[in-house]
C-alpha cells in the first residue's frame, strides 16, 4: 500500500517535471515526500498518470524555511491578496488578484509568483482593508514592512524598483472603479479600467495610511502527477492491468487535479481513496479480488 505523498520535497524531480526554477520553491509540508513511492511503482511498470507538470502552490512567506515548520503550520501562507495588489521586483503588477474568491485562485498563484523575476512578490494593502486581513497576517515570523506614506513604503520594499512601484500605485489609484460598491462577501465587480493587468473584483485605491506590505515567494503543497489506480484502488501498469497486490492512496495518485485545485479537496481525496484502497487491499488479502 503506497500512501507516502508526491515528489514535492525532491528538488531534482521538481525541476525535471515541473520545470525550471521549481528547484527554488519552498515546500509547505514534510521534507519526506520525495517521490519514493511513485518511483518504486514506476520501476516495476506502473503507469504515470495525470498532470505531471503541475502542482498545488501558494504565496508563502519569502523567508520561510525550506520545508514546513510544525510550530507555524499553515501560517506562512498569505492569502488576503484579493483585498490588495501584488507587485514584482520590477515594481509591476503581474496577475489579477481579484479574478475569483481566494479558494479558487490561491493554489495556482504560487506558480505565478515563482515565475516572477527573483521568484518573489510584495502584497500591498492600505488601512482601509487591514482589519480584514486573515489571521496568518498577525503572526510573529513574517516578512512585513509598514509605512505612513507610499514614498516611505517604496523605500522599504526590498528588491523592488522604487520609481516604477510609485508609478504603478499612481496608475492603479486612477484605474479603480470607485463608483461600484466594495463588498468582499460577493464577487462585487469593483474592478479596474485601462490597466495592462486588470483586477476584476475588490479593487480599492491604495492611498490611506498606514500602508503594509508582505513579501511572498512560492510554497509548494503537493504535486499533481502520480500513479493510475483502478476503481478498487489498485495501481495500474502501463499495459492497463492492475499490478497484483499493489494499492495506492493520497496525493501520489495522479489524475485528480489539473492546473488548479479547489480548497479542501486534498484531505477529502486522501480519505476517500484511502478507504477505497484499504477495502481493495482487504479483499485482495482475503483472496476475493
Ligand atoms: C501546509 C499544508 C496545508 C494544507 N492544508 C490543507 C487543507 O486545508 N485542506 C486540504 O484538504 N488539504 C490540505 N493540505 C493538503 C493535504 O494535507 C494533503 O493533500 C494530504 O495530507 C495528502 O495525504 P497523503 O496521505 O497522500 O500524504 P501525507 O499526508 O503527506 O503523508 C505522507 C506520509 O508518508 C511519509 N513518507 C514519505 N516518504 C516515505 C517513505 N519513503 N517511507 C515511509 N514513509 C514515507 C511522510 O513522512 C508522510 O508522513 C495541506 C497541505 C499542507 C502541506
Amino acid at each position: 500500500m503506497l500512501a507516502c505523498g508526491g515528489f514535492e520535497s525532491n528538488a531534482e524531480m521538481r525541476t525535471r517535471y515541473l520545470g525550471p526554477t521549481w528547484d527554488l520553491a519552498k515546500v509547505r509540508g514534510t521534507r519526506f515526500n520525495t517521490g519514493a513511492g511513485i518511483n518504486m511503482a514506476l520501476a516495476i511498470g506502473a503507469k504515470p498518470h495525470g498532470n505531471w507538470s503541475g502542482g498545488h502552490a501558494v504565496g508563502w512567506d519569502m523567508n520561510a524555511p525550506e520545508f514546513g515548520d510544525l510550530e507555524v503550520g499553515d501560517n506562512f501562507q498569505k492569502h488576503s491578496y484579493p483585498l490588495g495588489i501584488m507587485v514584482n521586483a520590477n515594481g509591476l503588477r503581474f496577475v489579477d488578484e481579484g479574478a475569483d474568491f481566494r479558494n479558487y485562485t490561491y493554489a495556482k498563484y504560487g506558480a505565478v509568483i515563482l515565475s516572477q523575476p527573483q521568484q518573489f512578490a510584495w502584497q500591498i494593502f492600505d488601512s482601509k482593508v487591514l482589519d480584514k486581513l486573515r489571521d496568518e497576517y498577525r503572526i510573529k515570523r513574517m516578512t512585513k514592512v509598514r509605512a505612513d506614506t507610499i514614498e516611505e513604503l517604496a523605500k522599504k520594499l526590498e528588491g523592488v524598483d522604487e520609481q516604477q512601484f510609485l508609478k504603478t500605485i499612481k496608475e492603479w489609484n486612477a484605474s479603480v472603479m470607485t463608483e461600484v460598491p466594495f463588498n468582499p462577501a460577493v464577487k462585487d465587480g469593483r474592478g479596474t479600467r485601462g490597466l495592462a493587468v486588470p483586477k476584476s473584483n475588490w479593487a480599492n485605491t491604495i492611498d490611506q495610511a498606514p500602508f503594509e506590505a508582505y513579501a511572498v515567494t512560492c510554497g509548494l503543497t503537493f504535486t499533481f502527477g502520480g500513479l493510475k489506480i483502478s476503481t478498487e484502488g489498485e495501481v495500474e501498469s502501463t499495459d492497463g492491468h492492475p499490478i497484483p497486490g499493489l494499492f495506492a492512496a493520497g496525493e501520489l495518485v495522479g489524475g485528480l487535479f489539473y492546473h488548479n485545485y479547489p480548497g479542501g479537496t486534498g484531505l477529502v481525496s486522501g480519505a476517500v481513496l484511502g478507504k477505497l484502497a484499504g477495502d481493495g487491499a482487504g479483499r485482495y488479502v482475503a483472496g476475493k479480488n
